[in-house]
């Protein structure tokens, strides 16, 4: 895990979804108000977030009714 944080914060993704743990609800996505996340279609539904737009609000922990999205801090 801490290797996978560090690989993300290496590429600035500081939020992320863990997929195995994700039930692609959607709420993340309803409840974001950058629009900063994604659900992409095309080889089965994955959700990602676009670290781009994402403004660490942490509003997508706190939907999240399984916590998949977990927030990379050292
Ligand atoms: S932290 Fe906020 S801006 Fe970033 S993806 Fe989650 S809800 Fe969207
Ligand atoms: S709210 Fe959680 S379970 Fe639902 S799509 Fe987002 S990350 Fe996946």
């Amino acid at each position: 895990m801490l290797l996978d944080c560090l690989m993300y914060r290496l590429e600035r993704k500081i939020v992320k979804i863990i997929d195995e743990k994700c039930v692609r609800c959607e709420l993340c996505v309803d409840n974001c108000q950058k629009g900063a996340i994604i659900v992409e279609k095309s080889n089965g539904k994955k959700v990602k977030i676009d670290v781009e737009i994402c403004s660490l609000c942490g509003t997508c922990l706190l939907v999240c009714p399984v916590s998949a999205v977990t927030l990379c801090v050292f």
